[in-house]
């Protein structure tokens, strides 16, 4: 991973979340960006796979919970008329467009590595 895909990575799941927060739910930015934060543990899908890393591998569309009947329901939360159900689906959305960057720059990457 280069240090730019990092930064991309590590900032789109844990700053940007809160960037999301405090533009939509102002006066409770800090909790529904800890709820947005939460969403990151889908990442917990990763356990049932073999391996559990591999950064060669895109996560979107191999993980259970990061697939698009998964996707369908993160959708769904937003209906929710609650703010962390929202903050969550939100979020759970959010970190696969990030994942979904990493797969994108990943295959643009590669061959010049
Ligand atoms: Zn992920």
């Amino acid at each position: 991973m280069t240090l730019v895909q990092s930064f991309v990575h590590y900032g789109g799941h844990f700053l940007v979340p809160f960037a999301f927060s405090w533009l939509i739910w102002r006066e409770r930015w800090k909790w529904s960006g800890l709820a947005m934060l939460a969403a990151n543990l889908i990442d917990l899908d990763h356990l049932l796979a073999d391996p559990i890393f591999n950064p060669d591998r895109c996560s979107i569309g191999f993980h259970l919970l990061h697939g698009w009947e998964a996707a369908t329901a993160y959708v769904l939360m937003l209906a929710i008329p609650r703010w962390w159900a929202r903050a969550f689906g939100l979020g759970a959305l959010w970190h696969l467009a990030v994942d979904g960057m990493d797969c994108a720059m990943h295959s643009v990457a590669l061959p010049l590595a």
